[in-house]
């Protein structure tokens, strides 16, 4: 019922600057479906002049429409506008998103697109519900605080969930009041460029929120070396995130937030509830996305008493997959992002099997009508040394490691160096809540895995993962500046009192 013709979809074809599409100039960027490997369109890459263009452009936006200082609640109407604005144009946006990226369109329609109208709603409820706070101080003192945005949030995000992860950044940072730079990875820019034309049908101030499209080391450094911008928040793999880190210390020492890459856990013990169900969550954490989300279970680690049953279960869902194309309805697994990314799962599960591993299903990757597939792969017989335990491979394979007793299980759910999530499958409430305190992780799922439709709840890592969350009221508060006024009021009637 959702599929759809890909050659039928209209596409915007610069960058968002100002209010309006705008020839930007730069070389030209082919974006390709990953589906079938056509070219979609060519970009001209946003410049540094265009940086330049945009970061003046929402400097002039907050100056000439006083965004930042209206009442939070007029913010507030404009954003929830914005989201029945999404909520009507849902079919026409989940085909753009689906069109260049790796999301089939049963998840863009039933997933991605209600989160990001829902992300927009929630974030217009936070414009005023978290004020400052009142200090007690001496008599004659008023000591309070007030927040303020920074100015000009620069936003770069990735091209795996793009819109969803796009909106997780600028809907938070525009109802605190801030103007936004956006550049989305070039890979996926098309349902983010929509989205911000008709922020701007739904009252967002033109020139408020930008949309560069174009690459990292052109663009992205262009816009957080600006001096214009205050803060800079990334979602990506981990080795750009020290880049941006270093620059944007570099350039004016910017506050930054930081989501990275991960290698994320499944433990399960023994008396974990229902094996079905978990062996379909294990399964569903490897093949969604081929593997490429961030929170991706790629380890699981599991008790001797039930491993053969999970694995056995895993391996019959695993089987049941359907690769396709994303605008094909029934598609289950969809296409690798492009042909260096399929080239790098495809050596590290190479390097895993040279190096002892044995492949319980799949290990392959294959082109089906001109995309670039990876077959769900489950591998065994490795120890924490191995590349495939180690390294984020984001794609469709997940390691299996067998355990014996709690101490054992928690030493291989640690990774040396990524804490982003984790997952601990179990019916002992004190087993959970003592293995979730030693995972160093920024969320662990107890007996489910993964975000849902969930918007509340605040996402980021810790150690290499980054820092600094997404979602929820956390990443509202990240986008304001907290400044204290201390005022001492009892001056006036001091000088003015009769002398004892
Ligand atoms: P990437 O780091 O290659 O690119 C991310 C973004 O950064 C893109 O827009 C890219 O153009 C830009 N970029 C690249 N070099 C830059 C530079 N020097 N300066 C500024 N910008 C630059 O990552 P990717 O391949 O697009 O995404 C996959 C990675 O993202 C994985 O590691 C995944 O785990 C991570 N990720 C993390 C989360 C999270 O919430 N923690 C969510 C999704 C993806």
């Amino acid at each position: 019922m959702n599929s759809f013709n890909p050659d039928s979809v209209s596409i915007d074809r610069s960058s968002f600057i100002g209010g309006e599409f705008a020839a930007t100039g730069g070389t030209a960027i082919g974006v390709f479906r990953p589906s079938d490997g056509h070219l979609a369109c060519e970009f001209r890459e946003a410049t540094a002049d265009c940086v330049d263009r945009a970061v003046e452009s929402a400097r002039s936006a907050l100056r000439v429409s006083g965004w930042s200082d209206i009442a939070p609640r007029q913010r507030a109407a404009v954003m929830r506008h914005w989201a029945s604005l999404v909520d009507e144009h849902r079919v026409e946006l989940a085909r753009l998103e689906s069109l260049c990226s790796s999301r089939p369109i049963a998840e863009t329609m039933g997933r991605d697109l209600p989160v990001v109208a829902e992300l927009l709603r929630f974030y217009a409820e936070c414009a005023d519900k978290s004020p400052g706070e009142v200090f007690d101080t001496a008599r004659g003192i008023l000591s309070f605080t007030q927040h303020e945005p920074y100015g000009v949030v620069a936003a770069i995000t990735p091209w795996n969930v793009p819109l969803l992860l796009a909106t997780a950044k600028f809907a938070p940072a525009l109802a605190a009041g801030n103007a936004v730079v956006l550049k989305p990875s070039e890979l996926t820019p098309f349902a983010i460029l929509r989205i911000a034309a008709l922020g701007v049908r739904a009252g967002v101030p033109p020139g408020l929120f930008n949309v560069l499209i174009g690459s990292g080391a052109i663009t992205g450094n262009a816009l957080v070396r600006h001096p214009g911008v205050g803060y800079v928040t990334f979602t990506g793999s981990t080795q750009t995130g020290v880049t941006v880190m270093c620059e944007a210390a570099q350039h004016g020492i910017k506050p930054v937030s930081l989501e990275l890459g991960g290698k994320s856990p499944q433990l399960v013990f023994d008396d974990a509830p229902d094996v079905a169900e978990l062996a379909s969550l294990v399964a569903a954490s490897l093949t969604r996305n081929s593997g490429q989300i961030c929170f991706c279970g790629s380890r699981l680690i599991v008790q001797r008493g039930i491993a053969d049953e999970l694995i056995a279960r895993v391996l019959d869902e695993v089987r049941a997959v359907q690769a396709g194309p994303t605008w094909h309805e029934a598609t289950t697994l969809p296409p690798i992002i492009s042909a260096d990314q399929a080239n790098r799962i495809d050596a590290i599960v190479k390097r895993a099997k040279d190096a002892g591993a044995q492949t319980l299903v799949g290990g392959k990757r294959f082109e089906h009508k001109g995309g670039q597939f990876f077959e769900p792969t489950v591998l065994t017989g490795m120890d924490s040394t191995n590349d495939a335990v180690r390294s984020e491979i984001f794609g469709p394979v997940l390691t299996v490691q067998v355990f014996d007793d709690y101490d054992e299980g928690l030493a291989l759910a640690a990774h040396p160096t990524y804490g982003l999530a984790a997952g601990v499958h179990t019916r002992d409430i004190d087993k959970a809540l003592a293995s979730a305190r030693e995972i160093e992780a920024g969320t662990v799922w107890v007996n489910t895995y993964g975000r849902g439709n969930d918007v509340v709840s605040p996402f980021g890592g810790f150690k290499q993962s980054g820092f600094g969350k997404d979602f929820g009221l956390a990443a509202f508060d990240k986008y304001r500046r907290i400044k204290n006024l201390y005022i001492r009021a009892d001056r006036d009637q001091r000088r003015t009192a009769p002398r004892a």
